[in-house]
C-alpha cells in the first residue's frame, strides 16, 4: 500500500468517538477535549507517515487500531493537564534550596493553610465584634512573644521588608551602611540598589574588612535617618576583620538621635546555635540589644512560607502600616495560616524540632540520616534484585542554603548510584525527568548523590519507588 492509501485508512473521527474502547480510555475527559487530542494523534500519524516511506503494513495497522489512537490522545490529555509547579523530592543535602522554593511546611502548617483556602476564613473580621478586622493582627502576637518585639509586620518576603523600612523611614534622607554589609542576596538583590530606589542616599563607611565605631560616628551628619547593618548571610569575611558590637553601634545612633535597622536576612527564631548549628544570632538578641527595627524571612531558617516579617518598636511599625504602598506588599490569608502555625509549634522548642522540617533536618542527628540512608539502600537493593548500579551509603555533608550559615557543614550521608550501563549524569537526569515524583540529586565522581538529610521521612518509600522506577524503566538497558 502507498501513502495516500494509508492516510486514507485511518480511522475516521466519527468512527473513533463512537468507539467503546475510545471511550473508555478518554471517559474523564470532555466531549471537546476528546475531540481536540484525537484530532492531534490523527495529525501526527499523518506527518509521520508522510515522513516514512517504507512502513510495513502490520506496523501502520498496529499504530491505528482506534484503542492505540486513544491512549496517544490520553497521554496528550494528560500531559496538558498536568501542573507546571510539582512536587520534587530534594535530594540535593541543600536544606533551604531556593530554587527547590526553599522550607517545606509543617503538618500543622497545611492544615490551617487547607482550612483556611477551602473556605471563608476573618482575614479582616473581627468574629468578636462582627466589624471589619485587620489582617496585620493575626501573627502580631505570637511575633511579640517569640521576639520580645513590640510590634510586628508581615510583608510579601525579605526583599520587600528592606525596600519598606528604608523608604517608609529614611527617604530623602542618608542611611550609613558598613562596606562589609553591602552584599548581593542574588537574583538580583542588592543592598546598593535597593537603597536608591527606596529613595535613601547610601553613606559607606569602613572598608570591606573592617569598620570601626569611629567609622559610623564620622559619617553621621544632618541628613542622617539611620544605620542600617546587613547581615552577610551568604558569604563571611575571615581573617584580619574588624567590627563593632551591636550595642555600640546602637549607643551611638541613638546618642545622635537616629534609627538603627537590622536586616537579618534568616532571622532565626529557633536558637540554631545552642543546638551546635551555626552562629546565627537570634531576633530577641538584636532586639535586646536595643535595635529598633528588624526584619527577616519567613522561609529561610524560620522554616515557614514565604514572607518578610519586620519587627520593631511600636510608633515604626505604625509608620510601615499606613505606608501608601503597604497594601501593594501585603501578604495573603495562605501565607498568615502557615506562618501563624509555623510560629505556634515556634514558641516549643521540642515541638519545634520535631514538627518544623527545616528545624528538624538541621538538628537531626548524623545517626538518624544514616539509618535513613540505609533504609532507602537497602531498599533500593529489594525493590530491584538486579540494579545494574552499585549502591553503596557514603558520609556527605549537607548544607543550610538559602543564603543562611555558608560556612555551617551539616554531617549527613548520602546512597550513591554508580550506574553500569549509563553515566552518572544520564542517571541524574533519568531521575529528575521521569521520577515520579522528580528526583533532585548532585553528581559526584561519576556517582549520583542522593543526600538524606534533606529527604524527609515520610518520602523514604516514594524515593525507593521512584529510583527503581527509573533504573527498571531503561537506564539500565544502556
Ligand atoms: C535573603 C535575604 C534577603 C531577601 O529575603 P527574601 O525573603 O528572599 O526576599 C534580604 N536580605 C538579606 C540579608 C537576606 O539574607
Amino acid at each position: 500500500m502507498g501513502i495516500q492509501e494509508d492516510l486514507r485508512a485511518l480511522p475516521a473521527m466519527h468512527r473513533l468517538l463512537a468507539d467503546a474502547d475510545v471511550q473508555r480510555a478518554l471517559d474523564e475527559f470532555s466531549p471537546r477535549l476528546r475531540r481536540w487530542a484525537l484530532e492531534q494523534v490523527l495529525a501526527e500519524l499523518r506527518t509521520w507517515r508522510r515522513a516514512h516511506v517504507d512502513v510495513r503494513p502490520e506496523s501502520w495497522q498496529a499504530q491505528t487500531e482506534p484503542l492505540r489512537i486513544a491512549e496517544c490522545a490520553k497521554r496528550l490529555l494528560q500531559a496538558r493537564m498536568a501542573p507546571s509547579l510539582r512536587r520534587v523530592i530534594n535530594a540535593t543535602g541543600v536544606v533551604l534550596h531556593t530554587n527547590l522554593g526553599r522550607a517545606p511546611l509543617s503538618n500543622l502548617a497545611l492544615q490551617r493553610v487547607q482550612a483556611v483556602a477551602a473556605g471563608y476564613c476573618n482575614l479582616e473580621y473581627d468574629l468578636a465584634r462582627g466589624e471589619r478586622g485587620s489582617r496585620h493582627t493575626h501573627v502580631e502576637a505570637r511575633l511579640r512573644e517569640l521576639t520580645g518585639a513590640e510590634a510586628a509586620l508581615v510583608v510579601n518576603n525579605n526583599a520587600a521588608a528592606v525596600w519598606l523600612v528604608l523608604n517608609a523611614l529614611a527617604k530623602g534622607g542618608e542611611a550609613v551602611v558598613s562596606r562589609g554589609q553591602l552584599v548581593e542576596i542574588g537574583g538580583s538583590f542588592r543592598i546598593p540598589d535597593i537603597m536608591r530606589e527606596s529613595g535613601v542616599t547610601l553613606r559607606e563607611v569602613g572598608t570591606t574588612n573592617k569598620t570601626r565605631l569611629s567609622d559610623y560616628a564620622q559619617a553621621i551628619g544632618p541628613e542622617t535617618r539611620m544605620v542600617v547593618l546587613v547581615h552577610p548571610s551568604n558569604y563571611r569575611i575571615v581573617g584580619f576583620t574588624d567590627e563593632p558590637p551591636l550595642a555600640g553601634v546602637v549607643e551611638l545612633a541613638h546618642e545622635r538621635q537616629i534609627l538603627v535597622y537590622q536586616d537579618l536576612g534568616s532571622g532565626a527564631l529557633f536558637d540554631y546555635a545552642a543546638h551546635g548549628v551555626g552562629d546565627e544570632p537570634t531576633v530577641r538578641a538584636s532586639l535586646d540589644a536595643g535595635v529598633d527595627i528588624v526584619s527577616f524571612s519567613g522561609d529561610k531558617l524560620l522554616g515557614s512560607a514565604q514572607a518578610g516579617i519586620i519587627v520593631g518598636r511600636c510608633e515604626l511599625i505604625e509608620r510601615l502600616r499606613k505606608h501608601p504602598l503597604m497594601r501593594a506588599l501585603r501578604v495573603d490569608k495562605l501565607t498568615l495560616a502557615a506562618l501563624d502555625a509555623t510560629l505556634a509549634d515556634l514558641a516549643d522548642e521540642e515541638h519545634a524540632r520535631v514538627r518544623i522540617p527545616v528545624v528538624r533536618m538541621l538538628t537531626e542527628s548524623e545517626e538518624t540520616v544514616r539509618a535513613r540512608a540505609d533504609e532507602v539502600a537497602s531498599g533500593l537493593a529489594q525493590a530491584i534484585p538486579d540494579l545494574a548500579v552499585q549502591c553503596d551509603v557514603r558520609p556527605s555533608q549537607a548544607t543550610v542554603g538559602g543564603g543562611a550559615l555558608p560556612l555551617t557543614m551539616l554531617p549527613s550521608h548520602a546512597v550513591c548510584l554508580r550506574p553500569s550501563r549509563c553515566s552518572a549524569q544520564q542517571l541524574a537526569d533519568a531521575l529528575r525527568r521521569e521520577g515520579e515524583p522528580p528526583v533532585v540529586g548532585r553528581v559526584e565522581n561519576d556517582e549520583v548523590w542522593l543526600d538524606m538529610r534533606t529527604v524527609q521521612p515520610w518520602e523514604v518509600h516514594e524515593l525507593i519507588q521512584a529510583v527503581a522506577a527509573v533504573l527498571g524503566g531503561g537506564m539500565d538497558k544502556g
